[in-house]
């Protein structure tokens, strides 16, 4: 006789599903700040206690949730940011699968407070387990405070696994830090981020990267930047390979570092790690300089061809695949060789003049 088979009751799938989804404090920090992004805020403010675990807060100045929607807002799957699969080819919004808000619900305490410009007052709401659990009406100023606390209380196992891997309190904040300033270098507004007992937040204040990268990695840093930008219009070679254009910064030749900082890349706006990109750029560097101080900050923003991506391998967003990946981390990593030798010989030729 075989096993029985039966359906898995809708509260198990869920918890099973917010577990991939919710991985840690930073991956639901990401989810967080991209959907204040979507919901086209100019300021940002994280707030965060015990490396996230005990309360992650993001505050925003965007859209807003109207009153009607927050039964909804919770529900696996329910999103205002695409109706069908087609739209995911172009989609413009970072979220698109519904599931971030829902997958917390399952594994933390989750409020939100929000306002919408044509309301006079702002709604606290209450969520558990998919489910909206309470509102209350409250003063407060456009835009959405998401609050989640005790993170994976329901999941001890998950809890203890994480908490054993960075013991320190600095280790667990510096990857939420690490977070904002990567989103904040590409998004030109206001972002801020502190712990709980911090007097004052760190601000990044509003501006174009390079300026932002000052802010986070200090004039050493600032002063040894490199602009690199490749635009191809269609028909150039290169466009083939749906490479539309790249903007970003590269520390110089001249800027030897022994500690290494993970290159930032951004892909049709959105934060990814693309190993082959790490390691051709990682390459270029040690060809250049001496190994052991070879170390780079890299913060490369690349449009694709929107067509030519698959922005849906992953649950949590982290990785996308693109079409002829070699060939464009060759176009990359050949204008990069020509941007650092072409500084380092201007460099030289001023020495000896
Ligand atoms: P997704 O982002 O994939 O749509 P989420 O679970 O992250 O799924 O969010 C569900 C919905 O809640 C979003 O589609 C959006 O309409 C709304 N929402 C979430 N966060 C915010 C926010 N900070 N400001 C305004 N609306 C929000
Ligand atoms: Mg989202």
């Amino acid at each position: 006789m075989g096993n029985k088979i039966k359906l898995l009751d809708q509260d198990v799938v869920h918890k099973i599903a917010a577990g991939e989804v919710i991985v840690s404090p930073t991956n639901a920090l990401k989810e967080l700040i991209e959907n204040s992004l979507d919901a086209g805020s100019s300021s940002i403010q994280v707030v965060c206690k015990d490396g996230g675990f005990k309360l992650l807060q993001i505050t925003d100045n965007g859209n807003g949730i109207d009153d009607d929607d927050l039964p909804l807002l919770c529900q696996r799957f329910a999103t205002s940011k695409i109706s069908a699969f087609e739209d995911l080819e172009t989609v413009s919004t970072l979220g698109f699968r519904g599931e971030a808000l829902c997958s917390i619900s399952h594994v933390a305490h989750l409020s939100v407070k929000t306002k919408v410009s044509t309301s006079s007052t702002a709604t606290v709401a209450t969520f558990g387990d998919s489910k909206l659990l309470s509102t209350k009406k409250c003063a407060g100023v456009q835009g959405t405070q998401v609050s989640v606390e005790d993170m994976f209380y329901n999941i001890p196992l998950r809890l203890k696994a994480l908490r054993s891997k960075s013991n320190s309190d600095g280790a667990e904040y510096q990857k939420i830090l690490d977070v904002v300033t990567k989103y904040a270098i590409m998004y030109p507004g206001t972002f801020s981020c502190k712990r709980v007992q911090d007097s004052q937040p760190f601000v990044i204040p509003a501006g174009p990267p390079k300026e932002k990268m000052k802010r986070i990695f200090g004039a050493g840093v600032f002063k040894n930047l490199l602009d690199l930008n490749i635009e191809l219009a269609d028909g150039e070679p290169g466009s083939e390979f749906g490479l539309k254009a790249v903007s970003g910064c590269i520390t110089s030749l001249n800027y030897p570092s022994k500690k290494s900082t993970p290159y930032i890349f951004f892909i049709n706006k959105r934060l990814v790690s693309c190993d082959p990109l790490s390691r051709a750029i990682r390459k270029v560097y040690q060809d250049h300089m001496p190994k052991s101080s070879s170390h780079a900050v890299v913060f490369l923003s690349i449009e694709l061809k929107s067509e030519n991506i698959d922005v849906n391998v992953h649950p949590t967003k982290r990785e996308v695949r693109f079409l002829y990946e070699d060939e464009i981390v060759d176009i990359i990593s050949q204008k990069i060789t020509k941007e650092l030798t072409k500084s380092s010989d201007s460099r030289d030729y001023s020495v000896q003049s």
